[in-house]
């Protein structure tokens, strides 16, 4: 049964910041000894700095202005050398923390991505067909990029005002307590603002950052070959444009709500930080008036402290909505780490030796349902949990379900047992949705069986290390991928370290090698992103190429449904022919003509397997692949080829099977 975690409300609440901050600072590790270079940096920079205001106090009380006489112009001297050393000196230092938490932040972020793009890697089938690829790419790319904030200028902005807020605090306290309990009742008016729009404004940026992951994910589908070709053939440029135009749309206004919401934010901030010096000459006003010694000096060192604090505090505040927008942006990514990949190795997995291997294959009362798709904020369903971000594997309607309750939807196979004995070439015949290219993804565990095994040599393939499994299981799909690269490079990637002879030679038995040749930069010819400048039959034998190369011990070949010319046909036939040699192969093939040498034949109907056998017994027994045999041949010319002894179940048809006769073979 497929994995099932479900979160309630109240866990997707407790998950919140602090173990997001743990596992921050686990990225953090590996840098600590920077790190800590950057907190002396930091409370030196910072105390150095809050020295500065007490030297303009004695500018004012002893240098310019001394109680009796005139200013004494080299104690002036001296403060004033002071006050242009000690910012000097401050800079310095920050030149050097800013490095270190750059090259900190920086490498975080590389570690973080690289450790994104491979867990990524291990997911399996049924992740990437249900998660749009635009939404994967903005996670690695736009959500990484967005916490690298937060490891650089962040986490040291919060250091930096922390230590100068506590210093000038001390210094005010120090110069006039009154005037600090002034201050510090204005206070709280900023942090209630602070607090109203700093929350709207963590939402307003989950929201934009999800609709950026929208928006990627339409170009994405939208702009790549498959997508232009499919609106172009359907003619659905101006539908697309539409469903952009909005996504768009809805993209502007967000970030204008944003931009609105940090304004209304700084605005009345900034108000407050002017009212507040005002209010302080008043007091001092009363206060001087009440009878307390206040020096000018005293003033002014406080007016310039307070500004002092305040300004690291409106940092701190906006360091406080960054590191919201970051934790929420660290939770996305998170969230994807902490997937668990459904196809994993069992502990203690033992190896197929590729030498030893003989290559059976068995499906053992195999039933399977395809997993429901996981929720991932961003990415499926999102508005469900979207204002938690937090993932939800499986919907609530199936979250129950345990091994005891039937699935609620269908079964893509149901019961299926069957043995490919070494060596065999076995293909899989049915209607279109019957399930054939299921069964095929359950023997490299693209999936895993719902129910039932399917074994390799007689070992349950989840009883195997997944490398030795895909040693072993060589596919050739129905629409080939090839990368953007050279044709050499996309034969060689099964083997990065063959031989150009090899490779060559791979072509060759592919018979793809002459019409290599043909290309102006041959096997240096790049073959465009998805293998768009080359035929479909080149493609095919391309990966038919690739897949000798790597020689598998067991071959799966999904043959491609769109027809080639005869000439074409013929290629793509001998190279197939060529890769089943001397390995057990399964075959999905839709042109009956291609199998009737197979050792052994499956029609499969609706996720059953409804017979078996040679094409001889099957068209004896005149049941499903009968069927489809005759609807391949139509019911002129071809029948009457057979007319002397093959009989139909249903007795429509008697004709005579002639297994010398291969004229079939060239009809379709
Ligand atoms: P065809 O000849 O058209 O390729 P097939 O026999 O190979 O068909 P399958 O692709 O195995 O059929 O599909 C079997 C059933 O499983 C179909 O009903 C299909 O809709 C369903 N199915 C296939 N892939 C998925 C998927 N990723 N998630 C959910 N259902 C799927």
């Amino acid at each position: 049964m497929p994995r099932v975690t479900h979160l309630t409300d109240e866990e997707i609440a407790a998950s919140a910041d602090e173990p997001v901050l743990g596992r921050i600072a686990a990225l953090l590790r590996p840098y600590r000894v920077k790190l800590v270079l950057v907190a002396v940096a930091v409370v030196t920079a910072a105390t150095l700095t809050s020295i500065v205001p007490f030297l303009t106090k004695a500018v004012f009380d002893d240098a310019l202005f001394p109680q009796s006489g005139g200013p004494d112009l080299e104690l002036l001297g001296w403060l004033v050398a002071a006050m242009c050393v000690i910012p000097i000196v401050a800079a310095l230092i920050g030149i050097g923390q800013n490095w270190l938490t750059s090259t900190v932040g920086n490498s975080a972020m590389a570690d973080l991505r690289s450790e994104l793009f491979a867990h990524l890697q291990k997911m399996e089938l049924a992740f990437f067909t249900a998660t749009k690829t635009g939404a994967i790419q903005s996670r690695l790319a736009n959500d990484v990029a967005g916490v690298r904030t937060v490891l650089t200028d962040t986490a040291t902005s919060i250091l930096q005002n922390s230590v100068t807020v506590t210093a000038a605090f001390i210094a005010m306290v120090l110069l006039s307590w009154q005037l600090t309990v002034l201050t510090l009742i204005l206070m709280p008016i900023f942090i209630v603002v602070q607090m109203r729009v700093g929350k709207r404004r963590q939402r307003l940026a989950r929201k934009t950052q999800e609709s950026l992951s929208e928006m990627t994910a339409i170009t994405e589908e939208a702009l790549s070959v498959s997508g232009i070709l499919l609106s172009k053939v359907f003619n659905r440029a101006d539908a697309e444009v539409g469903r952009y135009r909005e996504a768009n749309r809805q993209q502007a206004h967000l970030q204008v709500d944003q931009a609105m919401t940090g304004r209304t934010f700084f605005a009345t901030v900034q108000a407050s930080f002017a009212i507040t010096p005002a209010l302080l000459y008043l007091m001092a006003g009363l206060m001087i008036n009440g009878g307390t010694a206040l020096t000018a000096g005293t003033l002014v060192a406080f007016t310039t402290l307070q500004a002092r604090l305040q300004m690291p505090l409106l940092q701190l505040m906006r360091v406080t909505l960054d590191v919201q927008t970051s934790l929420a942006l660290f939770r996305r990514i998170f969230e994807y780490l902490d997937l668990e990949p459904a196809i994993t190795e069992r502990p203690g997995a033992s190896h197929l030796d590729g030498s030893q291997l003989r290559g059976e294959i068995e499906f053992s009362d195999v039933w399977f349902q395809y997993p429901e798709p996981r929720e991932l904020s961003g990415t499926v369903n999102r508005d469900r949990f979207g204002e938690t971000g937090v993932r939800i594997e499986r919907p609530e309607e199936t979250a129950d379900l345990d091994d005891d309750q039937e699935p609620t939807s269908g079964w893509a196979l149901r019961g299926v047992s069957f043995k490919v004995q070494p060596g065999q070439l076995a293909a899989i015949v049915g209607p279109s949705g019957a399930g054939k290219t299921t069964m095929t993804y359950l023997v490299p565990r693209f999936y895993d069986v719902t129910e039932g095994t399917v074994l390799i040599d007689g070992h349950d393939v989840r009883d195997l290390t997944l490398g030795s499994v895909s040693e072993a299981v060589g596919m050739v799909t129905q629409e080939p991928y090839l990368f953007h690269g050279t044709i050499r490079d996309n034969i060689a990637y099964a083997k990065p370290d063959a031989t150009a002879a090899e490779i060559e030679q791979a072509a060759r038995d592919a018979n793809i090698h002459d019409r290599i040749l043909g290309f102006a930069d041959g096997y240096e010819t790049i073959t465009g992103e998805r293998g768009y400048r080359l035929s479909g039959g080149e493609k095919q034998r391309l990966a038919i190429a690739r897949v000798l190369l790597m020689d598998p011990r067991i071959l799966i070949l999904d043959e491609a449904t769109s027809s080639l010319d005869t000439e074409t046909e013929r290629l793509v036939q001998e190279a197939l022919e060529r890769a089943t040699h001397n390995r057990t192969t399964i075959a999905i093939a839709h042109r009956l003509s291609t199998i009737r040498s197979a050792d052994m034949i499956f029609g499969v109907e609706d996720g059953v397997l409804v017979e078996q056998g040679s094409h001889e017994e099957l068209l004896e027994a005149g049941g499903l692949y009968a069927r489809l045999y005759i609807e391949q041949f139509g019911s002129g010319q071809i029948e009457a080829r057979f007319t002397d002894g093959v009989r139909f179940a249903d007795g429509s048809l008697m004709c005579e099977r002639d297994p010398g006769d291969r004229r079939a073979d060239v009809s379709f």
